[in-house]
């Protein structure tokens, strides 16, 4: 499972930081991306809760 922002429908909230910094950050354009390969077990559940608190619904983990 990999992780995946939409940098078309961030608004930077930073909610998705908060929930799972290990996955994801506020870039220098001050909208989310998400670390690069495999998400490892120990990080998915909280990856996926974070997509879930996403407001706009920018991020896709499959
Ligand atoms: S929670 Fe959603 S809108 Fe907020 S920073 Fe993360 S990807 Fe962007």
């Amino acid at each position: 499972m990999r992780a995946s922002v939409d940098k078309e429908l961030c608004i930077g909230c930073g909610v998705c930081e908060a929930e799972c910094p290990e996955v994801f950050r506020i870039a220098d354009d001050g909208l989310a991306e998400a670390i690069e390969g495999e998400l490892t077990e120990e990080v998915l559940e909280k990856a996926q809760e974070a997509k879930e608190q996403c407001p706009v619904e920018a991020i896709t983990i499959e």
